[in-house]
């Protein structure tokens, strides 16, 4: 089970719930509390599909890193009829996993803006499984 700070959300809601569709960002967790995150300024985003730069990004995890944080997930929106991961998104998590065999797991929320109203759900990929499977994110104040 999972936690998300409510801060956190409001940086999310504040940055990726107004950007374009597929932008993203990284997210950060400590004791099961998702506590951190970091936008990507769209900077590594194609037009049709979010693609963050890890190694780009990889100084924003080492600082993390530093404060006992670790890099647990990648969050971007959807267009809104797409509420679940897709196939590339799948592709994406899976050469990643293979290229970071420390991670044994990485959450994938995907963000859908509707009607000016910012819904997330959240998907966690097992490196065991390989495969999402939609989980619950508590919201912590
Ligand atoms: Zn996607």
């Amino acid at each position: 089970m999972y936690f998300i700070k409510n801060t956190i959300l409001k940086q999310i809601k504040d940055t990726i719930g107004k950007a374009p569709i597929e932008s993203g960002g990284i997210l950060g967790l400590k004791d099961n509390v998702i506590c951190a995150y970091y936008f990507d300024k769209g900077d590594f985003c194609k037009i049709d599909e979010y693609r963050p730069n890890i190694k780009k990004l990889n100084s924003v995890i080492n600082e993390w890193g530093n404060k006992g944080i670790s890099f647990i997930g990648i969050i971007h929106s959807h267009p809104n009829s797409y509420k679940i991961p897709s196939l590339q998104d799948c592709n994406y998590v899976d050469v990643l996993m293979k290229q970071n065999r420390f991670l044994e797991k990485i959450i994938l929320p995907i963000v859908i803006i509707e009607n000016n109203d910012v819904q997330i759900y959240y998907y966690e990929y097992l490196q065991q499984v390989k495969d999402f499977s939609s989980i619950d994110v508590l919201i912590m104040e």
